[in-house]
């Protein structure tokens, strides 16, 4: 049984671990130096990327932003590699790197976990 399906744990999903210092560093090392300024985002504000958690609207406006980002797979390795708990990065709401993070730590390699969230995030991530 897959670990996010026995009842009663939901919250695991919600704490996730810490990530080990070698998946930190691997991610680091898919971070583009200067990826903060090439970023969609650069030209607005922060609180765009920092939508509360029931403004669902302004959630999915700052996703889809991300959607047409050239660094969003740096900026998603930075979030990961350094635990970024609040807001949108990399395309990828809290919940999601939550869950990314449970499935680094469980075993998914590096590339594979950015690839899910990058590439295929219509069929994995947007109901989150
Ligand atoms: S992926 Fe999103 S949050 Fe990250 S730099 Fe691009 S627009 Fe900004």
């Amino acid at each position: 049984m897959n670990r996010r399906e026995t009842p009663g744990q939901l919250e695991l999903v919600f704490t996730p671990p810490e990530l080990s210092d070698d998946v930190r560093a691997e991610l680091a090392a898919h971070v583009v130096p200067g990826w903060e300024a090439m970023g969609e985002c650069r030209s607005t504000g922060n609180d765009a990327w920092f939508p509360e958690d029931a403004d669902t609207t302004g959630k999915a406006a700052a996703l889809d932003r991300c959607g047409f980002c050239p660094v969003r797979r740096s900026c998603l390795a930075y979030a990961l590699s350094t635990g970024e708990e609040y807001g949108v990065w990399g395309g990828t709401t809290e919940v999601q790197r939550h869950v990314l993070t449970w499935d680094l730590s469980d075993g998914t390699t590096v590339p594979d976990a950015l690839d899910r969230a990058t590439l295929l995030p219509e069929l994995l991530w947007r109901a989150a």
